[in-house]
């Protein structure tokens, strides 16, 4: 037997890591239900044992699910079936290879072996590189070279009926418990890897052509909503890109740009591991930061939506009511913490980490850079979204911004708490300074 590391590849169709576990044996499934598992919100956490049943269930109850360490777990689970052979999917991310590199030792020292293939991307990082071998800072050449490379088209589905079954030790039914969700899990469709795949069909031959247009509009929610799915792996990107290939409209290319900064991301915390936690290309002095009690009030005004800014409390609220957030919106709520409230980007990448449904370790930090002006290929931190302009904008009829607060335009709707072009003078005096100091 072999058996397959369920990772962040959480489905039967376009698989490679499990087509390989299946090639010449019967395979086994084991998904480590792991420490750090802790640390994720209890929403999250019900997600994602939404998104385990649903694999169970379609592959005929062979997913075993089970508590502990990966590599404790996984080694016990090879010695019990047998298997010499673990296949897995490739982590990019410093924790998922930290967590690889102990898998691999601890097969390794028992005689058997860890072996990948496949990526959650669709170029894996670090491929795509410049003529001198070096890594792309700026996305626009970078999108350009990752076309060129090109991807393979989307794998075979697995085959259910020659998996074998082991037994789980976590009840995803009481996991499942932890969230919003009140109804049974047979009830709910929408995390099924089937409705997915439905999901990103109709998405294609609707949405898609006015995605160019309506992207940044929170108040219309027309984008695919991929992001989810995309982050436990239930479907993979190629999947995504076979099916936005045969759209000649412009809007598909818009799209697949987006999916190309998913891919970018990726690459450049591949590259520099340290952006996972410090600016990349630091914007500020040190000492531009709010701090104490100050910066806590800010924060805590900022997390529960209570700023007075309509847009930046609908998003913190959308947020906390659903785990989701329209991008537009993310980069408003997340400039303003950096820029009008002066506090680090780190604090509200955090916040997300905990927050979103859809988290995603590289995406994630490095779109907080992007915001905060500290990424290789950042805007540029000058550029202070308005949050006034930006609702003017992207929610013309405030239909966004009313859906997720029920006191907008009565007294009990808090005053804006700082006064945004002040703060804005203040960001670009930090700036200044610290472009003399790195000068200096
Ligand atoms: C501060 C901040 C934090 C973010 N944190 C995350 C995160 O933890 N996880 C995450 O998946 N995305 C993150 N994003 C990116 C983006 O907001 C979401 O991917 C997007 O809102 C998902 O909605 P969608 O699937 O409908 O996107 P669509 O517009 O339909 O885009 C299709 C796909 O392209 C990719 N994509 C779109 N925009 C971006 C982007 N700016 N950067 C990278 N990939 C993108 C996503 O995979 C998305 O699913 C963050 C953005 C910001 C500004």
């Amino acid at each position: 037997m072999t058996l397959w590391w369920a990772r962040r590849d959480l489905r039967l169709h376009d698989n490679p890591a499990l087509l390989e576990a299946q090639a010449d044996s019967p395979a086994a499934m084991v998904f480590p239900w792991g420490p750090a598992l802790h640390f994720w919100s209890g929403r999250r956490r019900a997600h994602l044992a939404r998104v385990l049943w649903s694999l169970r269930e379609d592959s005929g109850g062979a997913l075993a699910v089970r508590r502990g360490p990966a590599a404790e777990l996984l080694l016990a689970a090879a010695q019990e079936s047998d298997a010499r052979v673990v296949w897995a999917q490739r982590e990019f991310s410093p924790a998922g290879v930290r967590e690889q590199d102990e898998v691999k030792a601890a097969l390794e020292a028992d005689g058997r072996e860890l072996r990948f293939v496949g990526s959650p991307y669709a170029v894996a990082p670090g491929r795509v590189v410049k003529g001198d071998g070096s890594p792309y800072q700026v996305f626009t050449p970078f999108s350009h070279a990752w076309r060129e490379h090109g991807w393979r088209a989307p794998a075979a589905a697995a085959d259910v009926e020659a998996l074998r079954p082991l037994d789980s030790d976590v009840s995803l039914d009481q996991e499942a418990a932890h969230g919003d969700a009140e109804d049974p899990l047979e009830a709910r469709h929408e995390f099924r890897e089937t409705q997915i795949l439905d999901d990103l069909r109709a998405f294609v031959e609707g949405d898609l052509a006015r995605y160019k247009d309506e992207r940044d509009r929170p108040d219309l929610d027309s984008t695919s909503h991929l992001s989810v799915p995309l982050a436990y792996g239930q479907v993979h990107p190629r999947t995504i890109l076979a099916a936005t290939e045969k759209v000649r409209h412009d809007a598909a290319r818009t799209f697949e740009s987006e999916v190309a900064w998913r891919e970018f991301h990726a690459d450049v915390l591949h590259h520099h591991p340290r952006g996972q936690k410090e600016s990349l290309t630091p914007a500020l002095p040190d000492d531009a930061w709010t701090t104490g009690r100050e910066a806590d009030e800010s924060f805590g005004a900022w997390r529960r939506g209570e700023t007075g800014f309509p847009l930046v409390d609908a998003g913190m609220r959308q947020l906390a009511a659903t785990g989701q957030m329209h991008n537009r919106v993310r980069m408003v709520v997340a400039s303003f913490l950096v820029k009008d409230l002066h506090l680090p980007w780190q604090r509200g990448a955090d916040h997300f980490r905990k927050a979103l449904l859809d988290y995603d370790h590289s995406q994630n930090q490095l779109n907080w850079q992007w915001v905060a002006g500290t990424g290789r290929d950042a805007a540029p931190f000058f550029r202070i979204f308005n949050p006034e302009t930006q609702a003017a904008k992207f929610d013309p009829d405030r239909r966004y911004v009313r859906r997720w607060i029920p006191e907008l335009d009565t007294p009990g709707y808090p005053m804006p708490m700082v006064d945004h072009k002040a703060e804005r003078e203040v960001s670009l005096a930090h700036m200044k300074r610290g472009k003399g100091a790195s000068k200096g």
